[in-house]
């Protein structure tokens, strides 16, 4: 992927950063995105040929600041994500808002911010990261589940949209992958979890990065609308 540029959200921990080490590797050059300067700052300097900038995918002029210095963006992936856990009954509309305008809207406004550049190459790759509880539902999820589903059906769409400019849009289904967002999670849910994974163990954020690089190479320039589940078999 020599003379690519990549920018990935998110890419100050997690899943998203395993994707700018792994798309770096593959010889992209990366801007790694996120709200946390000072871990963006450490992750870059790691990452070599890679560059940083501060972006917080739930308000707009924020994602305006952050692409407006990003370049020409080959491959954008939206990694970004957060979760407000509760059930529907007693869950806030701000616990609602903040979940659908950070995984769902902020995605919809990067991909428009790079769309003109693809457009004018007739090359492009849009991963977006949805989950399987997109899929499957998930109780105490109502708004993660809305916007990871959301995101299933924008790359869908899109994928129709801008095929003919060969630009591909797919996203990537993680299952359960031991990161942050999954730490903190009580030992017993855990426990259960594992029960429902056929591989009998937790996923790793590079595994799930293996999955982006590969939609993002030239050997994936035939698959687009595709959601490819990365869960050990979780869901199927
Ligand atoms: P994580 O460790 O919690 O990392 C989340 C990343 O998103 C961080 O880099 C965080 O950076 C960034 N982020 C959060 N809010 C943001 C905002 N408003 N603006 C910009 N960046 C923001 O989560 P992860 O497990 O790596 O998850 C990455 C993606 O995979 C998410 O979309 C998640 O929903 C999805 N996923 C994860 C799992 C799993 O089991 N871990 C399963 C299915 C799907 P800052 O805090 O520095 O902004």
């Amino acid at each position: 992927m020599i003379n690519r540029t990549a920018f990935v959200t998110g890419a100050s921990r997690g899943i998203g950063l395993a994707c700018a080490q792994a798309l770096a590797a593959a010889g992209c050059r990366v801007v790694l995105a996120a709200r946390d300067t000072a871990k963006l700052e450490e992750a870059s300097a790691a990452i070599p040929g890679s560059s940083w900038v501060r972006i917080d995918l739930a308000s707009s002029d924020s994602i305006e600041d952050a692409f407006r210095n990003a370049g020409k963006v080959d491959i954008l992936v939206n990694n970004a994500g957060i979760t407000r856990d509760g059930l529907a009954m007693r869950m806030k509309k701000e616990a609602w808002e903040e979940v659908l305008a950070t995984n769902l809207t902020g995605s919809f406004l990067a991909i428009q911010k790079v769309l003109p550049g693809m457009v004018k190459e007739r090359w492009g790759r849009i991963i977006n990261v949805s989950s399987i509880v997109g899929q499957a539902g998930n109780p105490g999820q109502a708004n993660y589940v809305a916007s990871k589903a959301g995101l299933i059906g924008l790359t869908k769409s899109l994928a129709q949209e801008l095929g003919s400019r060969n630009i591909t849009v797919n996203a990537v289904a993680p299952g359960f992958i031991e990161t942050d967002m999954t730490g903190s999670l009580p030992q017993e849910l855990k426990d259960s979890m594992l029960g429902r994974i056929p591989l009998k163990r937790f996923g790793k954020a590079e595994e799930v990065a293996a999955a982006v690089r590969f939609l993002a190479s030239e050997e994936a320039a035939y698959i687009s609308g595709h959601v490819l589940n990365v869960s050990g078999g979780m869901y199927m």
